[in-house]
């Protein structure tokens, strides 16, 4: 039987992991929430990390929040944790509907340009010895393609908002429908240069067929993920599909693989890192999924703590088959504060 590479916490390793970690990146639900309700404890213990002090010096960690769930914009999330009475700026949270925005940005995909020549000519008649009027004028319409359209909610629409671009689709396409009719098309916008696709409740033959067309029609237009969780906990007792469901559904039809901007992504880590200037050494990454949080935090060489408050159970991290092992686990994230008291 293989051995289990991970250890639990315990009061000696919650010093020395304390001790040599500068920056705490948790994933939400499982870590912090679950649904709508806050994991007993959490508040307490983002309170303690932020004011640790150690020999009369104030070694405040800094605390850093990563989810997956694009339903949301950076703001809504910082509402979120509000409302659960922990304070969290909007600077801390990394969703990946920003990340899709970001992106898009770095990868310096166009604000919507609409450039307008007109060239107007002018007749001149020898006869009558003047200008007639204008005769006729061309207008060229230079479209850049620079409409993004969006399989998700409106988290992601907001992201794309507030970084400049141009989202179209979103909730407003769930009304409609794609009536297939012979000798007619289905028209869609030629100017969509990119499709992002992520959790999305209203769902429908309309957004898949206008998805499927903007890729497939257009060998430019970028296909991106916000995330590839299998499932998700939309409500606290029940897994429901989550955007690796949408995102298979347009991999199905493209036959084209997505670029993934959410966790495990290297695209979010670099951006993080880029942030915020730290060795990856001095950095957790706590989570409760193997194969999103702990990869993420792996693939970078951060430090990698699993708590068993979300989708992961001791014997699911048990299971050889999973080869994905995080440095330590514990059962929930107030452990590091009792632990470390201890
Ligand atoms: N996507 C959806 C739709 C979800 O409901 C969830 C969790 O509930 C996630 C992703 C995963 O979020 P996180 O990365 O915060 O665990
Ligand atoms: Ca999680």
């Amino acid at each position: 039987e293989e051995k289990l590479s991970c250890q639990s916490l315990t009061p000696q390793t919650t010093v020395n992991l304390l001790d040599s970690v500068d920056v705490f990146l948790f994933d939400c639900d499982g870590v912090i929430w679950k649904g709508d309700a806050l994991i007993d404890g959490v508040s307490d213990t983002l309170d303690t990390l932020r004011a640790m002090i150690v020999f009369i010096i104030c070694v405040g960690k800094k605390l850093v929040f990563v989810t997956n769930n694009s339903t949301k914009s950076r703001r809504q999330y910082a509402k979120k944790f509000h409302s659960l009475g922990i304070s969290v700026s909007e600077d801390e949270i990394f969703s990946s509907s920003f990340a899709a925005a970001m992106y898009l940005k770095a990868n310096d995909f166009p604000k919507e340009k609409k450039v307008c020549l007109s060239v107007t000519f002018f007749s001149f008649s020898f006869f009558q010895c003047r200008f007639s009027s204008v005769c006729f004028s061309i207008k060229i319409m230079l479209l850049i393609l620079a409409q993004v359209y969006v399989i998700g909610e409106e988290g992601i629409l907001e992201e794309l908002e507030l970084a400049g671009f141009t989202g179209v689709g979103g909730p407003e396409d769930g009304k409609k429908t794609a009536h297939l009719k012979p000798n007619s098309l289905f028209e869609h916008d030629k100017s969509v240069g990119a499709v992002v696709v992520g959790l999305d409740q209203y769902i429908n033959f309309y957004k898949l067929q206008y998805g499927t067309l903007c890729i497939r029609e257009n060998p430019g237009c970028l296909f991106i993920a916000t995330n590839r969780d299998a499932v998700g906990h939309l409500t606290d007792l029940q897994e429901w599909p989550g955007a690796g469901c949408m995102v298979a559904a347009i991999c199905g039809s493209t036959q084209k693989e997505p670029i993934v901007v959410g966790k495990p992504s290297t695209f979010l880590m670099e951006f993080l890192l880029q942030k915020f200037n730290i060795p990856t050494s001095r950095m957790c990454m706590v989570g409760d999924r193997l194969d999103t949080d702990i990869l993420f935090g792996q693939n970078a060489g951060c430090r990698t703590l699993l708590v068993l408050s979300g989708v992961t159970n001791l014997s699911d991290l048990q299971d050889s088959s999973n080869h994905i092992r995080p440095e330590y686990y514990t059962s929930t994230l107030s452990d590091i504060i009792s632990l470390f008291n201890n």
